[in-house]
């Protein structure tokens, strides 16, 4: 099964992707993993990358889907495979649907977890971490037994610049502009499903189980 995961920050994304990737026994291509680790053995594409995000920049499209691709071409992904952070752009998913034809692949369902922007800011902004020992909190849902004290260390807990309001406004912004026009490409094709990623965790786990049991 060859699976691509969309959603905005926040969703819990990561999550699922780790519940899915054992379930199905697929492996989980987080862009951003898969990167650093070329970057780590310096490989060629590693080396070509590095002098982007060195600079500052992003790395060009191009580049990002031969990364991909050279993941792909792996023995582990011959059984399905679920790609997390990637495609991007539609550019992006049309340059991966092309190098899946070419193997007699394609991409099966385009997984949406699909939160209202009101809830991930509830989410995200709400957010504490401890300063020394990293134990993390949240003001509604995992609440610090003395407010702004850890629970765990007695130090004080705080609310990263990731987390505030405005920055995690901008990130929905992008996300937004970003994956829209994706969301649209994935529906044309009649690959888009979603999930409703405001119930707790096992029941959206429940969905996807569903939803994808009904694609085998
Ligand atoms: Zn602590």
């Amino acid at each position: 099964m060859n699976l691509v995961l969309l959603g905005p920050p926040g969703a819990g994304k990561g999550t699922q992707a780790k519940s899915i990737a054992t379930e199905y026994n697929i492996p989980h291509i987080s862009t951003g993993d898969i990167f650093r680790k070329n970057i780590a053995e310096e490989t060629p594409l590693g080396k070509k990358a590095k002098e982007y995000i060195d600079q500052g920049l992003l790395v060009p499209d191009q580049l990002t889907i031969d990364i991909v691709k050279d993941r792909l071409s792996e023995d582990d992904c011959k059984k399905g495979f679920l790609l997390d952070g990637f495609p991007r752009t539609v550019f992006q998913a049309e340059a991966l649907d092309k190098m899946l034809q070419e193997d007699g692949k394609k991409i099966d369902v385009a997984l949406l977890i699909e939160v209202p922007r009101e809830d991930i800011l509830k989410r995200m902004t709400g957010r504490r971490v401890c300063v020394s020992c990293g134990a993390s909190y949240h003001v509604s849902f995992n609440p610090t037994k003395v407010e702004g004290i850890c629970d765990v260390c007695g130090k004080e807990v705080i609310q990263r610049k990731d987390d505030k309001e405005d920055t995690v406004k901008e990130r929905l912004n992008v996300y937004d502009k970003q994956t829209q026009p994706l969301i649209s490409y994935y529906k044309e094709c009649d690959k888009l499903s979603e999930v409703d990623g405001t119930q707790a965790i096992d029941k959206v786990f429940e969905d996807i189980k569903s939803l994808l049991g009904e694609t085998n």
